[in-house]
């Protein structure tokens, strides 16, 4: 998809404005809303016309999702489906599959997660051993996958799954989308340090999935994660604007009134730009009286530096990929900055907050305690923030599998011993 030029551009948002005119209302229901934003396509204006979208490249689209939210409307549903199960199913689905699936996604009445990790299959996914097996019309699950962030509020979710254990790992796994809300599907919440329950462990029985959500053909399961773990990497770059309104019909927001979810513009895109970023922690150095710190003047020079580099490589990255060329391992790279800036600011957080950073309330009336004491009225945020740091650097694929990536695909240096490439899963030890 190539961008439109600059004065198209402004045709497409001049359209845009005219369609907010005379359909924002913000007394509609969220999911009456979302429902007249993706069907006109303005909720993924960068999918395919033909397919609930304008056809505008990745950056128009960027563009017309923060022109939505300077409006003041809400912008379209943002998560799994539209950033991973849906750019997915528009490189492999059939045309079935996207008609069946698409509109829930972009009208944020389906709510998806991502059945891709076990507890013996995270770095080297393609060992994972939950089977699927033929039975009829369906294919019949079982296994235990884990980390399943929003699991406990899907109904739907991306599964990779063996369906052949008589040929070599890679080879023998398929990918599919499944209903969560079936009998053999039970999800257990994992609570994390930030106090949040991000994370659950999902165990499957005898769920089961009809032949027709098989996505890219059987065994062809490897290449088609792949392109979702893709889209999960340039989800790290470039965000246009978001909006707290959460997709999905279990903890979903849509029968809440559309305008409680206006976000003014420059409310920040999430909340790691918000707590971790320079800006709120220049503001934090002045309340505790380190701003004057030499040590602490650098470190914020040098987060201010990283990020302002990691925005421009993020523009130099859709820069390439609009005009159809890429920079091979850009995204690995960008990803592994990305998450040094994370861990840059939580450092820093941390050294800022001094006695501070040990309190962290796991429910809202200790938050507002520990608030209180520290007299820093959002540290409950910046606290969540610098724990969840741990994160990014490992999901997606962690930094020492990004390193492994760009030393082995672009740097063309040796692959790393491995003995079970060409052996029959069946075959392989296993935990
Ligand atoms: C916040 C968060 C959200 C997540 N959400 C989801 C989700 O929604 N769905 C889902 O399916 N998964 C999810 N995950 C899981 C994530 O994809 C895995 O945690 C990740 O792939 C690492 O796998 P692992 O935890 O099994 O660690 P392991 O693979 O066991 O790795 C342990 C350590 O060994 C290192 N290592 C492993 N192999 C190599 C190697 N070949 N070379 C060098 N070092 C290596 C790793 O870098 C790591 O430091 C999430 C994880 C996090 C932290």
């Amino acid at each position: 998809m190539t961008a439109v030029s600059e004065s198209d551009l402004g045709v497409v948002l001049g359209e845009l404005d005219e369609w907010l005119e005379a359909n924002w209302d913000p007394e509609l229901s969220l999911r009456e809303w979302w429902q007249r934003l993706g069907e006109a396509g303005w909720a993924q204006p960068h999918w395919p016309r033909e397919w609930y979208g304008r056809g505008l490249s990745r950056a128009d689209g960027l563009a017309v999702s923060l022109a939505i939210q300077g409006f003041g409307a809400v912008p379209g549903p943002v998560g799994f489906a539209t950033g991973m199960a849906g750019p997915t199913l528009l490189v492999h689905g059939t045309d079935d599959q996207k008609r069946r699936h698409l509109p829930g996604m972009v009208t944020g009445s389906d709510g998806f997660c991502q059945l891709f990790s076990e507890p013996n299959a995270g770095s080297d996914l393609a060992g994972l051993q939950t089977t699927a097996v033929l039975d009829g019309d369906d294919w019949v699950v079982n296994g235990q996958k884990v980390w399943t962030s929003g699991g406990q509020v899907a109904n739907k979710a991306m599964l990779v799954a063996r369906t052949n254990v008589d040929v070599p790992k890679h080879a023998g796994i398929s990918y599919f989308l499944i209903r969560m809300d079936q009998p053999g599907v039970e999800v257990r919440p994992l609570r994390e340090m930030t106090g949040r329950n991000f994370f659950n462990e999902v165990f499957i029985t005898d769920a089961r999935i009809p032949v027709d959500d098989l996505i890219g053909g059987e065994g062809k399961g490897w290449t088609v994660a792949n392109t979702t773990l893709a889209f999960e990497r340039a989800l790290s770059g470039g965000r246009g604007a978001t909006t707290p309104a959460r997709p999905g019909p279990i903890a979903g927001d849509l029968d809440v009134r559309a305008g409680d979810f206006v976000v003014a513009p420059g409310d920040g895109p999430s909340v790691a730009a918000r707590s971790s970023g320079w800006p709120r922690l220049a503001v934090l150095a002045r309340e505790v009286g380190r701003n004057g710190d030499p040590p602490v003047r650098q470190r914020l020079v040098r987060l201010y530096t990283l990020e302002r580099i990691l925005a421009l490589t993020g523009r130099r990255a859709r820069a390439l990929q609009e005009s159809g060329r890429e920079l091979p391992g850009l995204p690995n790279l960008a990803k592994m900055a990305q998450n040094h800036a994370v861990r840059l600011g939580r450092d820093l957080t941390f050294d800022l907050l001094q006695a501070a950073g040990m309190l962290h309330g796991y429910d809202p009336q200790a938050a507002a305690a520990s608030e209180a004491v520290a007299g820093i009225a959002d540290l409950a945020d910046l606290m969540e923030t610098a724990l969840f740091a741990q994160g990014p650097p490992i999901y997606g694929g962690s930094d020492q599998i990004q390193r492994n990536i760009v030393g082995e695909r672009v740097l063309g240096l040796p692959r790393e011993p491995s003995t079970d490439r060409r052996v029959p899963f069946r075959d392989l030890p296993k935990n």
